[in-house]
């Protein structure tokens, strides 16, 4: 165990106030007592790892991160459990993405030790805030950014690692009802060779205008294609993808290039999908894939899958030059039994097979 220091919030949010939020909690709007802070030296590695009263940052103007924009950042859940415990899912998995991120953005990389520890540090102190219900859990946004003042181009020689924690309940307003997808052919989000892979801020920023695009043409989300053909299908939004091939019982998810995001919650359904008896694959597909298959019946849902939003059907695709209906455009069987398959697991509800869920209080 690393020594954290911990500064107790002497004005935390009052039972009224705090139950209050946990009733309609939104998503990522409001934040719990506490935050994780971890200082990165060079020379000195991750230092004074501590947990304080959550509170604004002074940053210098000359910051490096608002200048050259090194800042990755990760998403995972807490969940409270039946028996009491309150657990998180695949934790090592967002330690280990997390310093791949770091690594491409010549960052340091934080011990999977340390990041899992400091998860369970700020959830010893802000336990009230994870919520009971089902379709509500603790979201955690571990992140890092550099701190280094100055005006030079170079990785920084200081950074700091936090931890903020949001009550979360639906990601999207709607709830689970299917999204209208925008197929961007105008913009990409990552290149071979780019970030795409990496949880990096500057992607997100990158994705904004298109995202602005799709709601433009009446569209909920955008979906990605390949930067060089614009025709092989990569994510949606910031989620993976899944395809549903009903009659064969098969689904299929692009392949990981190097421009895609390798989601933890696309990794577990592919292993969910086998133990519910069906095949999944991971593959190229194509808008004309994607389009055919629709045509053909082949294709019968299609769904989208990250940690905020969990699983998500998509009902309808547009593009400059198309529009067409995935399945009867509503939320699909194998969908809905995907979804409650893995909620199941990381509830608690059903039996954790894999060992993805790890107890942090
Ligand atoms: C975080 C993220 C995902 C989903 O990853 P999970 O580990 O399943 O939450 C997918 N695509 C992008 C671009 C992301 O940033």
């Amino acid at each position: 165990m690393t020594n954290f220091i911990v500064t107790n919030n002497s004005a935390p949010k009052s039972d009224n106030d705090r139950n209050a939020i946990l009733e309609n909690p939104g998503f990522g709007k409001h934040f719990t007592d506490h935050m994780v802070l971890i200082d990165w030296e060079k020379g000195k590695g991750f230092i004074n790892p501590r947990v304080v009263p959550y509170a604004p940052l002074s940053i210098d103007p000359a910051n490096m991160t608002l200048h050259y924009g090194q800042s990755i950042f990760e998403g995972l859940k807490a969940y409270k459990h039946k028996d009491g415990s309150i657990k998180t899912f695949r934790p090592k998995s967002n330690a280990a993405r997390f310093a791949r991120s770091a690594k491409r953005m010549a960052m340091p990389e934080i011990p999977e030790e340390l990041f899992v520890e400091a998860i369970e540090q700020l959830i010893a102190v802000d336990k009230k805030w994870v919520p009971e219900d089902r379709e509500k859990s603790l979201y955690l946004r571990p992140f890092m950014f550099a701190t280094e003042v100055g005006l030079g181009v170079r990785p920084a020689s200081k950074y700091l690692f936090l931890i903020i924690a949001s009550p979360a309940g639906n990601y999207f307003p709607a709830g689970i009802k299917p999204v209208s997808v925008w197929l961007s052919k105008e913009y990409v989000r990552a290149a071979p060779g780019g970030t795409g892979e990496a949880k990096f801020a500057g992607n997100y920023a990158a994705s904004l205008i298109a995202q602005a695009q799709a709601a433009q043409e009446g569209c909920d989300q955008v979906v990605w294609l390949d930067a060089i053909e614009r025709r092989f299908i990569e994510e949606m939004g910031g989620m993976n993808l899944y395809f549903v091939y009903g009659k064969k019982n098969e689904i299929v998810t692009p392949s990981l290039t190097g421009s895609l995001l390798a989601g933890i919650t696309r990794d577990s359904i592919l292993q969910l999908a086998k133990d519910l008896g069906m095949n999944s694959v991971e593959k190229k597909i194509t808008i004309e894939d994607w389009k055919k298959g629709c045509a053909q019946g082949e294709i019968t849902e299609v769904f989208a899958c990250g940690t905020a939003a969990v699983v998500t059907p998509v009902g309808l695709v547009k593009s400059s030059d198309d529009e067409f209906i995935v399945g009867r455009g509503e939320t699909g069987e194998i969908t809905a039994k995907i979804r409650t398959a893995l909620l199941d697991i990381q509830t608690g509800v059903a039996k954790d097979e894999h060992n993805w869920t790890v107890s942090v209080g």
